[in-house]
């Protein structure tokens, strides 16, 4: 693939930075280079020195759980670093657009209106599916990125894999983006397998979901060796704290909670789902690859008014096209689920 047809050329020619700690690797020595202050920090742990920029030991980590070489990796400060990045590299402002399917992810659009980059729209069907078709058809000559999550939020669902196949293969004028930020509550294998048979494709995923490290901001994506380098060229070069690094390698390294938390969320979430069913209001429960669920109900904004005002916060779609009346719901703990019936109960009755 040339990715040079798809790469800005001022990003193509682009000379990185070179940061103090990228010319010496090792980790003793007196260090003159990068004027920090050699005192320490005021905490009892010292921050005083510049972290990583490459990030090498979480991606090593990295690359042992997801199968992948460790040049496959970028790491951003949240996936929306990553998706910022992506656009940034591809798309010059207005000269450029990209495809987004509604009703999903909100930051796809922010991030591209904050570009100035144009934005097409092709909403999902009625069964927040991709409408191939329509998509292929939408493309225009400027076109630079296709932006699918599937599992989609906020619909819930995955997203049929053999349109995501057609979609890469007949999209060869730029990137095609899969979120998988849900891959890990989803019986759906994710295509970071994929990736050496399609160089048009950037997997993303994150640390902020399955993996309980939402507030630490760690997103991935993972693409031919060749796009790695380009985002790492310019991406800021200290982009990842290095206390986050600490604890994301920590974390990393406890793979017992992940699979357990994956287990326990799944459980809660058919207890949710069969309780929601039992309440006459609700009008329809979409299937969930996720930790969350999208229902239908009578009086949405009401209930969700009411909701909030009993101290239970829901996310209120019912204003968002193709969610008409309907909110989103997170999979809490047990005992937190139980009540959230028990206040639409209340509401209802
Ligand atoms: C939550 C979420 C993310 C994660 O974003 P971070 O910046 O990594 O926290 C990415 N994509 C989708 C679709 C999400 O719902």
């Amino acid at each position: 693939m040339n990715y040079q047809s798809i790469i800005l050329p001022h990003i193509w020619n682009l000379k990185p930075y070179s940061s103090a700690r990228d010319e010496f690797k090792g980790k003793e020595g007196i260090f003159l280079d990068a004027n920090e202050n050699p005192l320490g920090s005021p905490l009892s742990e010292n921050w005083n020195r510049y972290p990583d920029p490459m990030q090498w030991e979480i991606k090593e980590e990295l690359s042992d759980i997801k199968q992948i070489p460790a040049d496959q990796i970028f790491i951003g400060n949240g996936s929306d670093e990553a998706i910022d990045l992506i656009i940034r590299m591809t798309c010059a402002g207005q000269a450029n657009s990209i495809i987004l399917c509604p009703p999903t992810y909100g930051m796809y659009e922010v991030s591209a209106s904050i570009n100035h980059v144009n934005i097409l729209s092709v909403p999902l069907t009625k069964e927040y599916q991709l409408d191939v078709e329509q998509i292929l058809s939408t493309v225009k000559e400027d076109t630079r990125i296709i932006f699918i999550c599937s599992p989609n939020n906020p619909t819930g669902n995955k997203i049929n894999r053999s349109d995501i196949y057609q979609i890469i293969e007949k999209f060869q004028q730029g990137f095609v983006i899969i979120d998988e930020a849900y891959i890990d509550f989803s019986d759906e294998p994710s295509f970071i397998t994929e990736l050496d048979k399609y160089p048009n494709v950037i997997v993303m995923q994150t640390l902020s979901k399955a993996y309980g490290l939402a507030s630490l901001r760690l997103g991935m994506a993972f693409a031919n060796p060749q796009i790695i380098q380009i985002l790492n060229k310019i991406k800021p070069p200290y982009n990842i704290g290095g206390a986050t690094q600490a604890l994301v390698l920590e974390a990393l390294r406890n793979r017992d909670f992940l699979i357990n938390s994956i287990q326990q969320i799944n459980h809660a979430k058919n207890t949710l789902i069969s309780k929601l069913e039992a309440i006459p209001q609700v009008i329809r429960i979409f299937p969930s690859q996720a930790n969350f669920i999208l229902v239908k109900m009578e009086k949405a904004q009401e209930l969700f008014d009411y909701l909030i005002s009993q101290q239970v916060i829901t996310r209120n779609r019912s204003n968002v096209t193709l969610c008409e009346s309907s909110i989103r719901i997170t999979v809490g703990l047990p005992e937190e689920n139980h009540i959230l019936i028990q206040k639409m109960q209340e509401f209802y009755s």
